[in-house]
């Protein structure tokens, strides 16, 4: 495919090779785009940011509103490419394209949402005659940084509230998966959306991202991907606003009286989706020392039933890495730890970029799979003897995306809710669960900023505040 820059589609004579990630072989190719073609992106986006400006809301809501019916009906199209440049099984694929469908549809809401308030400045002394509004105002150009893991759904979550608050958005989608990206765009054209308000530009995040970022014609950047990648965009972002979604290594904590079936039957499916390329996967299991062997036995076998292999055949309930490097260094992790004395119950092995789905048991939190953020399919146990220990534990990390606790004792759930340093809460479910409408974002190193069409919006737009000094 081709990049979309200063409304037309352009090609380069270097590409970068966008792989399958269960055989390696090419799906398609996209132009490695440079400095000088981000120059152009933003000098299109600028005249993009002018035209929409000047958009009714109403208009906006069509657009996006149309492009969201569309989504629907090319959806096994977009799952079809979603799965085959990202790796996970085709159902996955198809639910991804269906949400995307979703925030579209939510950004058109909120297209007709941007509103002010009227401020009392009487209350102020000397201030009689005075009438304040604020109106909401478009940021201009946003750009959208998007990683690999979810490379339609995630990039909706910011090109939706983006151009539904009336910006121009340039997005920079993963050098792995940019062609769920691509085609949204071609999706948005037909619905409407000026060639100059949509930009996307492949090529590597380290060419093109700090060209990107650094712009000052660029006023506001929304980035999700790793935390060293977030770290460094903020240093050099300068002055403008900026959202962080970041990575985290989430905990689930068990306790005595769960329903350990239910939890096992969530955990296979929190910890493993997507082979564990989840932000929110739930990776830390800390289990009350008196229902920890009963637990194991529910998740063992249920954690045996997913299958493996090609993503796009039939009966695989997990696929692939995004890359065989990764897989590699997932592999890698799990025998540092099982030499470092954690019990390997199943899965640890490896066939190219395929990590077979992994428990391990006797997990000290100090093990670089419990306190770093792993990214594969792979869940750790440790016990815990009472609540107040088990709460430290989850705390005990620099991220805080998305916790969870599974009780009937409501007293232990609110504790839980209070005091966990995370973003996300959840009682008696996974870490990972998210209702796209929702504000979603984590707290410490896991990002600033809230995600969810209304929220998005607020973070795209920015507030003018209005005085008119009438005769008093
Ligand atoms: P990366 O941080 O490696 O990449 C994310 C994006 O940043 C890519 O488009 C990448 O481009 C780009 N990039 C790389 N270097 C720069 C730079 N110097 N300036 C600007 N952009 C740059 O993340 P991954 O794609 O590997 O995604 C996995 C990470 O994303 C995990 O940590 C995961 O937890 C996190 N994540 C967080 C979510 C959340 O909502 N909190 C949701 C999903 C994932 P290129 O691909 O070309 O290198």
């Amino acid at each position: 495919m081709k990049m979309f820059i200063g409304g037309e589609w352009k090609d380069k004579s270097e590409k970068i090779d966008v792989l399958n990630p269960f055989d390696g072989s090419v799906v398609d190719t996209v132009p490695r785009g440079d400095a000088a073609d981000v120059d152009e992106a933003i000098a299109g986006a600028v005249r993009g940011a002018a035209i929409m400006r000047k958009i009714p809301a109403f208009d906006r809501a069509q657009m996006l509103r149309k492009a969201a019916d569309l989504m629907l009906e090319q959806q096994e199209e977009l799952a079809k490419i979603v799965s085959s440049e990202e790796g996970k099984i085709l159902a996955e694929g198809r639910v991804e394209s269906v949400r995307a469908a979703e925030i579209i549809q939510l950004s058109a809401e909120e297209a007709k949402r941007l509103r002010g308030e009227v401020l009392p400045l009487d209350g102020a002394p000397g201030s009689t005659g005075k009438f304040g509004f604020t109106i909401r105002v478009p940021c201009g150009v946003v750009a959208a940084v998007t990683p690999f893991n979810f490379p339609l759904h995630l990039v909706c979550h910011k090109v939706g509230p983006a151009l539904a608050g009336g910006n121009a958005v340039i997005v920079k989608p993963a050098s792995d998966t940019p062609l769920s990206a691509l085609k949204l765009v071609e999706i948005l054209l037909e619905a409407g959306v000026p060639p100059l308000a949509i930009t996307c530009i492949t090529g590597s995040g380290g060419q093109v991202g700090d060209t990107l970022c650094g712009d000052k014609r660029v006023r506001k950047i929304s980035f999700t991907g790793s935390y060293e990648v977030g770290d460094h965009i903020c240093r050099t972002a300068g002055m403008k606003k900026v959202t962080m979604e970041l990575g985290s290594n989430a905990p689930l904590i068990v306790m005595d009286d769960a329903d350990l079936q239910k939890v096992a039957e969530v955990t296979a499916m929190t910890g493993f989706s997507n082979s564990g390329q989840v932000c929110i996967s739930t990776q830390r299991i800390y289990v009350d020392d008196k229902v920890h062997d009963e637990f194991l036995s529910e998740l063992t076998p249920r954690v045996e039933a997913i299958t493996t292999g090609d993503q796009l055949a039939d009966g695989t309930k997990m696929g692939p890495m995004i890359r065989e490097s990764d897989a590699a260094r997932v592999h890698e992790w799990i025998g540092e730890a099982v030499n470092a004395g954690a019990r390997l119950v199943i899965g640890g092995s490896r066939e190219g970029s395929v990590v077979q789905p992994t428990i391990l048991d006797e997990v000290d939190p100090k093990m670089r799979i419990s306190c770093n953020e792993l990214f594969g399919p792979a869940v750790g146990i440790t016990r815990f003897t009472d609540i107040d220990a088990a709460i430290a534990q989850a705390n005990d990390t620099d991220y805080g995306l998305s916790a969870a606790i599974f009780t009937q004792d409501l007293d232990r759930a609110m504790q839980f809710a209070q005091e966990v340093e995370s973003g996300n809460i959840h009682i008696n479910w996974g870490t990972q669960w998210r209702a796209d409408l929702m504000p979603y974002g984590g707290l410490k190193d896991s990002g600033m900023g809230k995600e969810g069409p209304s929220y998005a919006v607020e973070e795209m737009t920015e507030t003018k505040m209005v005085v008119m000094h009438l005769k008093s």
